[in-house]
């Protein structure tokens, strides 16, 4: 499934980038390139991939971004949130039937789009959630059109109505209508007549249809595809007729099939299905955060990777939680020192709550403070780096460099860095000793005594 490809290369670009071991411009750039040319590739509309660059970019900004935030979470998260959005209309359909209530749906488009196929593929859907669908066949354009809805239908046990010898669809359509309301069906599904083209003969008779069966959607189906072609195409049935909902169908083999969801969303007209194959079945409801998230977990050998967005959509939109217990075992790690400032970061205006702390001495006026250096140096260190008891893997000349060269700083800064860890590992374990036998757990007071004055 092309989809799929799509899906496979933007979670194979987010996972390159979760992957590596500092998060910083150039890997950002790398991940962004590799979606960008993905969905240029898939036919998405140049300004929209554009924008979604220039989106990711302002939101992931290194220099705000310094105050500890997880990037990677960051990163994925303002990843999943673009595609959502530019999948996304931003518009319901005006109606939506009700279950029991007699509503006439008409289904416009163009001849090969899959009109018919999706007529019978709705209606199977909502007879599976127990509506009372019925179809009326008003194509008398194409020869065949009947005798295929009538099939789909016989097999769906739905019933159907249409014409081998009237050839004037609006007398169909009129006469199904009122036939299938008298029968209390609580979905009536018009299939009307497509052409090749855009053509002023087709939209005359969607005109006449509307009048004489006064609908209460119109849904457009579209070839998925002609890719962004779709926009125009939107565009023009918009136009001509009060298109309500989009149906995009074909999404099973073709390359170009999110540059079509992509155009549709611009167009501001919501898409209710997707076509996902020949087969009654393979339809599905589309709603962009789902459709991403499955499109992100397909096509890719993914374990634990889509729980990883998941946590990261939701646990962004959590106010993050402080450690409570800063050292379990009395041994101030670097990690340790990070998650303090890290919290101290995040306390927000705690000079308020503290008497006599000075919130100007954290946030000094146009710098971020050394606190934010240091952190964006240890957003180098490696897991068993920030774990080392008393930073000892640090002791080598070797890592320094590695560390210096990944968070942009020199060696000197690298070295006062963790010289300033030192002195903190000291007076931390000082204050543990002061402290009762349970007072590991240090409360913000504490803390910003903790916090040299030089490092602030
Ligand atoms: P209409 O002229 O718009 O009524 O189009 P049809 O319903 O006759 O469909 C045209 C062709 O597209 C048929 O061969 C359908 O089986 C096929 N088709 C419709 N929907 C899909 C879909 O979602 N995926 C695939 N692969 N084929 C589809």
């Amino acid at each position: 499934m092309v989809l799929a490809q799509l899906g496979g290369r933007i979670s194979g670009a987010i996972r390159q980038m979760s992957n590596a071991t500092v998060i910083d411009k150039k890997v950002l750039n790398d991940c962004l390139n590799e979606i960008t040319h993905a969905l240029l590739q898939a036919d998405v509309q140049f300004s929209i991939v554009s924008d979604l660059h220039t989106n990711i970019k302002r939101i992931v900004d290194f220099d705000a971004l310094a105050a500890g935030h997880d990037k990677r979470k960051i990163i994925s998260k303002a990843i999943f949130n673009e595609l959502c959005r530019i999948l996304n209309p931003g518009k319901k359909p005006p109606f939506t039937p009700k279950r029991g209530k007699t509503s006439v749906v008409m289904f416009v488009g163009l001849q090969g789009s899959g009109k018919t196929t999706t007529c019978a593929k709705y209606a199977h859907f909502h007879r599976s959630k127990g509506w009372k669908p019925a179809l009326v066949c008003a194509d008398t354009f194409r020869a065949g059109a009947f005798d295929q809805l009538k099939q789909n239908a016989v097999k769906a046990k739905i019933p159907f109505c249409g014409s081998y010898t009237e050839s004037d669809p609006v007398t169909i359509a009129a006469q199904g209508v009122e036939r299938f309301k008298k029968e209390n069906s609580d979905l009536i599904i018009v299939d009307t007549s497509g052409r090749h083209r855009q053509e002023a003969a087709l939209f005359e008779e969607m005109r006449q249809l509307a009048e004489a069966t006064k609908p209460d959607l119109v849904v457009f189906v579209m070839d998925g595809s002609i890719g962004q072609a779709a926009f125009d195409q939107a565009e023009a049935f918009k136009q001509s007729i009060d298109v309500g909902a989009v149906i995009v169908t074909k999404l099973d083999g073709h390359a170009k099939g999110g540059g079509a969801l992509s155009a549709v969303a611009a167009t501001k007209s919501p898409v209710l299905f997707i076509g996902t194959g020949e087969h009654v079945h393979e339809f599905q409801v589309f709603d962009a955060e789902p459709f991403v998230k499955r499109l992100l977990g397909m096509g890719a050998d993914l374990s634990g990777f889509m729980d990883n967005i998941h946590q990261a959509v939701s646990s962004m939109d959590q106010v993050q939680k402080p450690p409570e217990l800063l050292s379990e075992s009395g041994n101030f790690t670097l990690r340790n020192m990070y998650e303090q400032f890290q919290l101290m970061l995040n306390m927000g205006p705690i000079g308020h709550a503290i008497p006599g702390f000075d919130q100007e001495l954290m946030m000094p006026k146009g710098g971020s403070g050394k606190m934010k250096r240091y952190m964006i140096m240890m957003d180098s260190m490696t897991k068993k780096e920030l774990d080392s008891p008393n930073g000892s893997l640090m002791n080598n000349e070797s890592r320094i460099l590695r560390v210096a060269k990944g968070s942009g700083h020199s060696i000197e800064a690298v070295k006062e860095m963790l010289e300033a860890y030192k002195r903190q590992a000291k007076i931390w374990s000082k204050t543990l000793k002061k402290g009762s036998k349970n007072n590991k757990m240090m409360n913000v007071e504490q803390m910003s005594k903790v916090i040299p004055d030089e490092m602030l």
